[in-house]
């Protein structure tokens, strides 16, 4: 689909409806999380074919056998962050590009990692199109985290996993923040980390349904 000013600047009446209903209705507070997600038009972030459910309250598939995380889990991971606007941040798990985009709209870079070429290649295109210029692209294995541009202030996985990677931690920035879906593959508990020197803190923030997190420090890929 084109990306016509039209194209973006439509259903901003569905993004209200979304914010009021599956935002606020269900306590997210932070004002500039909610302004960040009625500026990105989420229904370009999937298929044609399933625009018309991009406001819904749910999940959706965007190919590769990979889904677009529900808009409140969206609220919720980048609530927890807290983040001011002058943050560096590595995402790990690029898939649609919508959670990057809120995150390029609330930080100072993004740096994100996708492990399926083809994926993170369309939504590049995608998040260029939309005139993105703070976001840094890899198309890798991020269980290793991005070495030579760590230490960052906010690491958010978007993928679920037995545990967070070691490396993931280490290039956690003293005093950053950690979100991720911890647990089995079925489900997982939301986990925020904040790093004080040597220790982390853990908190839970409920149960969630994300997509494995795949590779060497994750879940193993399927036969
Ligand atoms: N926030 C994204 C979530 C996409 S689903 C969205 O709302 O669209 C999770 C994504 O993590 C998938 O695209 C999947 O391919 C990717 N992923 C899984 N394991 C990964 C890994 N080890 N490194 C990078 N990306 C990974």
């Amino acid at each position: 689909m084109e990306l016509t000013e039209q194209a973006i600047q439509a259903n901003a009446g569905q993004r209200r409806k979304m914010i009021e209903e599956q935002l606020l209705g269900r306590g997210i507070k932070d004002l500039a999380v909610m302004e960040a997600m009625s500026r990105v038009p989420r229904h370009l972030f999937v298929n044609t074919s399933l625009q018309h459910r991009a406001y819904g309250d749910c999940p959706l598939p965007i190919g590769e056998n990979q889904t677009i995380s529900q808009p409140y889990i969206v609220a919720l991971m980048t609530q927890a962050l807290q983040l001011k606007g002058e943050e560096r941040i590595l995402e790990i798990g690029t898939g649609s590009g919508y959670q990057t985009a809120i995150l390029a709209e609330l930080a100072s870079q993004v740096f994100t990692i996708e492990r399926i070429k083809p994926l993170a290649k369309k939504t590049k295109g995608l998040l260029e199109g939309l005139g993105y210029e703070n976001i840094v692209y890899k198309a890798f294995d991020g269980t290793y985290g991005w070495r030579d541009q760590s230490p960052f202030d906010v690491i958010l996985i978007s993928a679920s996993t037995p545990e967070v990677p070691a490396a993931l931690i280490e290039q956690l920035a003293d005093k950053g923040r950690l979100v991720a879906p911890v647990g089995g593959r079925e489900t997982q508990d939301l986990v925020v980390i904040t790093k004080h020197g040597d220790r982390v803190i853990k908190r839970k923030m409920g149960s969630c349904r994300f997509v494995p997190l795949i590779g060497k420090f994750a879940w193993p890929e399927e036969e």
